[in-house]
């Protein structure tokens, strides 16, 4: 297909961001839109009617995601793409709501520009992408692609008791279940990086080609509790003294190969001054993009820590909570989304996510890829999160760009 002579109208774009920033704002510039709560009901109904004013045909499914359809000159599975509008508690005002603005600003391009397009359209706003309110995160989209089912969702609760089905219905959202998508042609998501890369390489789009798998363990040590003051040091069963020597061991092993590795979170009892402390409970979370590798280091870490609990006579548990392998995106549109950037004369890089997205749910239904825009000093989940104009700007021609090249496209893309 042709190269589009179009670009996106970026001023409106930026007025649609700063009209969706006004709705559940917090001190300074920052958002608290949970999901279904009225904040989210009436960016809801703002977004319903921007889409029926793009001419999109707008419908609800059973988990209260929204869509807008414009039609294509064909019936053919369409291209889907769209983000979350909902926010963290103290969250920004770009997140995933960058990628839902730039798929309605898209089809307004295309608008402007009278392009029909072979396929249809579709853009998304999925329902609890951020799980700040209801857990687990990506809920709607991970119901689209069965990974939970509806009486799953439905009985999620938030900290004052409130179900999910129920905060659904109150503000209006419960669609029904024949609204959702079935057949998609490809899925594209644009998010920002939430991470330091692309800024620190002076780089506006990220290509992303998965997202990174993940483990969680939590590690028990126990020891023995004691007096601080009569007991000899060769003589102590120190639990935390033995975590502290694990803890050591798997920054070294997990820096040494390239690997994240994060212990958040630790507890120890009796947790008093003078007291040995006689256990500790400590959480593992270990990512990397790379399957195999990922498991050797998690495998070489906990054969250390046996040692480390062998050598110094106390026990120890590793129990395994969350084992998610990485998702790889399709190739043919990572390198779609490559090529336009370079085309339009940005920098680009290929790169993973480190965190979490709807793409991880919605690449297990369609052939899926993710565009990146930089987050100012790697800054997200927080008011201060920011994305500058330029990136935005570039980020929405090429989402713009590779819709339009998808949506004329006729092969298939596995
Ligand atoms: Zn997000």
């Amino acid at each position: 297909v042709n190269n589009l002579k179009s670009k996106v109208n970026f001023k409106r774009l930026k007025d649609t961001i700063d009209k969706s920033a006004e709705i559940g704002n917090i001190p300074v510039n920052g958002l608290k839109r949970l999901a279904l709560s009225d904040e989210d009901k009436l960016m809801r109904d703002i977004f319903q009617v921007w889409m029926e004013e793009a001419g999109l045909e707008v419908r609800i499914d059973d988990f209260g995601n929204m869509y807008g359809k414009r039609p294509g000159k064909t019936d053919k599975p369409p291209v889907l793409v769209g983000s979350h509008l909902d926010t963290q508690p103290s969250g920004g005002r770009f997140d995933g709501i960058l990628g839902v603005l730039t798929a309605l600003e898209v089809v307004r391009t295309l608008n402007d520009n009278d392009i029909e397009t072979m396929r249809p359209i579709e853009i998304v706003n999925f329902t609890n992408e951020e799980g700040a309110r209801f857990e687990p995160p990506m809920m709607a989209s991970g119901g689209l692609a069965g990974v939970f089912d509806r009486e799953f969702i439905y009985s999620r609760k938030d900290r004052d008791g409130k179900k999910f089905g129920d905060e659904l219905k109150r503000i209006g959202y419960q669609g029904k279940s024949e609204n959702r998508i079935q057949d998609i042609y490809a899925f594209l998501e644009l998010h920002i990086e939430q991470g330091p890369v692309l800024e620190n390489e002076n780089i506006s789009i990220g290509a992303v080609e998965g997202i990174q798998g993940t483990n969680w363990l939590e590690i028990t040590v126990t020891g023995e509790s004691d007096h601080a003051g009569p007991t000899p040091m060769n003589l102590r069963k120190d639990a935390l003294t033995a975590a502290s020597q694990m803890i050591g061991i798997i920054e070294e092993r997990a820096s040494g190969k390239g690997v994240m590795a994060t212990v958040g979170r630790l507890s120890l009892s009796p947790n008093v001054t003078n007291c040995i402390p006689g256990q500790v409970v400590f959480s593992l979370d270990i990512r990397h993009f790379d399957d195999y590798l990922r498991k050797e280091v998690l495998n070489e870490i906990t054969e250390a820590i046996q040692r480390i609990a062998d050598d110094r006579e106390i026990t120890v548990r590793i129990e395994d909570l969350w084992d998610s392998k990485t998702t790889i995106f399709n190739p043919k549109i990572v390198n779609l989304i490559e090529e336009r950037a370079k085309e339009l004369g940005y920098n680009v890089k290929k790169m993973p996510s480190g965190a979490g997205h709807d793409s991880k749910h919605m690449n297990e239904l369609a052939p899926t890829a993710m565009i990146f825009v930089p987050s100012a000093n790697g800054k997200s989940h927080d008011v201060s999160e920011l994305t500058l104009d330029e990136d935005i700007e570039n980020g929405a021609n090429v989402l713009y760009e590779v819709v339009y090249q998808l949506a004329n496209n006729e092969g298939d893309l596995v």
